[in-house]
């Protein structure tokens, strides 16, 4: 499993040479050390994994992370090394011609209740529910998730974008730098979200190979998969 990863990993690195700007040395990212666990991984592997579902909320419900970063260029933030992931996998796409852009990431709890109580005033609750996440139930308030674009623009928020040349090679490609969609297509009856190509949860480069491997594309299967926790638990050191 690690092997298929590890080829797609070369693969990537072995292109023309035009990755952008190495990331961060005090980082540990997936080009850089393929067989290395990244600083979250180590460091928090049970938040990498976290399930955040409509019915289960984030642990503390305030929940803040203390390392947000701003994406280049917008207003948005995520956490430090979900930035150097995301900035790796947008310059991996770039050598294949295919322009990606940052359309959302971190929200807070307050923007949260703010954003589903617009929803729940001007469409009741039903049609909330189904709209937004209910505070403290968005993976976006983890730091973790990202939703991204063509820089076309031409399916911003739309599930076209998943027949786009970038949001094919976005579901292609998203696992070897640690992100899964979290929504997929044909999914609602379990996630509760419609498919929603653009919305990526960073998990890490293992997790995320592991399930990519399996075929597993829900976390929160793969998270109730009793032979995953094992692997995991190997994957990532007993640390948790
Ligand atoms: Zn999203």
């Amino acid at each position: 499993m690690r092997v298929a990863a590890l080829t797609c990993l070369l693969t990537l690195a072995g292109g023309t040479g035009a990755l952008a700007a190495p990331p961060q040395p005090a980082l540990l990212t997936t080009l850089e050390r393929p067989d290395e666990p990244t600083t979250l991984e180590q460091a928090e592997p049970q938040r990498l994994v976290a399930v955040i579902t409509k019915e289960q909320a984030i642990s503390p419900l305030d929940y803040e992370p203390v390392d947000l970063v701003t994406w280049p260029g917008t207003d948005f933030a995520v956490r430090a090394e979900v930035h150097d992931q995301l900035e790796l996998l947008f310059a991996a796409a770039e050598d294949e011609g295919l322009g990606l852009r940052v359309i959302s990431g971190y929200r807070s709890h307050d923007t949260q209740a703010g954003t589903y109580g617009w929803w729940l005033r001007h469409n009741g609750r039903a049609s909330a529910d189904a709209t937004s996440a209910r505070p403290g139930h968005s993976e976006h308030q983890t730091g973790l998730a990202v939703d991204v674009d063509s820089t076309s623009g031409e399916c911003y928020l739309d599930q076209c974008f998943g027949d786009t040349d970038e949001g094919r090679w976005v579901a292609r490609q998203a696992h070897a730098f640690g992100f899964v969609v979290s929504y997929p297509e044909g999914a609602r009856d379990t996630t509760g979200y419609a498919y929603e190509p653009w919305h990526l949860r960073y998990v890490g480069p293992q997790v995320a190979a592991d399930m990519h491997a399996r075929g597993i594309a829900l976390l929160q299967d793969y998270a109730s998969v009793p032979a995953s926790s094992v692997r995991l638990g190997e994957a990532l050191g007993s640390r948790g």
